[in-house]
């Protein structure tokens, strides 16, 4: 189904799905996760509902840049997250990136629900796991936006909020991290949920 180019790709995809499912930060069929294809303007996702602690290689789909399923992969009951808009809209925002990620943590949910606007890190020696820190002597900081089921809405809520950002939360929902390949992205969710397991001891 896929191009041998996207294959390795996919499998690399599907190994780190599986890592996340482990950790338990995929329940009950949450989350969605994405990397670019070999073909330009074209993305291999995760496909809707699927246990992600029993996701296949076929559950992986090849998608374009509306979000539309490549007629190859159509199938009765086939379709592309409801959250595909934001992995779309990341791929257009950041050129560089090739790999989008996005859990639903135990940790992750319950920091995103302070009423500020955003977390902030700080002289964690594991911010280092964010690309482009060299020291841990930095402030790091994590937009949170409100939760909708209109992607549209949490898109706006991001309009010039992810300056400098590795990731955003979604309010009482879960985080989103971006990398420049399938092993930095999936760097980037393990640093955030580190970093999110230390704030909530450090807070209780
Ligand atoms: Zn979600």
């Amino acid at each position: 189904m896929f191009s041998s180019a996207d294959q390795n790709r996919a499998l690399e995809l599907l190994e780190a799905i599986h890592f996340f499912s482990v950790k338990n930060w995929s329940p009950a069929t949450s989350t969605n996760y994405s990397v670019r294809s070999t073909q330009p303007g074209k993305f291999i996702i995760s496909r809707s509902g699927v246990d992600k602690s029993r996701f296949a290689y076929e559950d992986l789909i090849l998608i374009d840049g509306a979000g539309q399923v490549d007629p190859a992969f159509a199938a009765p009951g086939v379709k592309s997250s409801a959250e595909t808009d934001i992995h779309t809209a990341l791929y257009r925002l950041y050129p560089e990136v090739e790999c989008v990620l996005h859990t639903h943590s135990v940790a992750g949910t319950v920091l995103s629900m302070t009423p500020e606007r955003e977390l902030r890190f700080t002289g964690l020696e594991i911010l280092k796991g964010l690309e482009g820190n060299a020291t841990h002597e930095l402030t790091e900081v994590l937009p949170i936006v409100p939760n909708s089921q209109d992607m549209g809405e949490i898109l706006s809520a991001l309009d010039g909020r992810l300056a400098g950002a590795h990731g955003f939360l979604i309010k009482g929902h879960g985080l989103y991290t971006w990398g420049k390949d399938i092993a930095s992205a999936k760097r980037h969710i393990e640093t955030y949920e580190f970093l999110f397991e230390c704030e909530l001891k450090l807070r209780s």
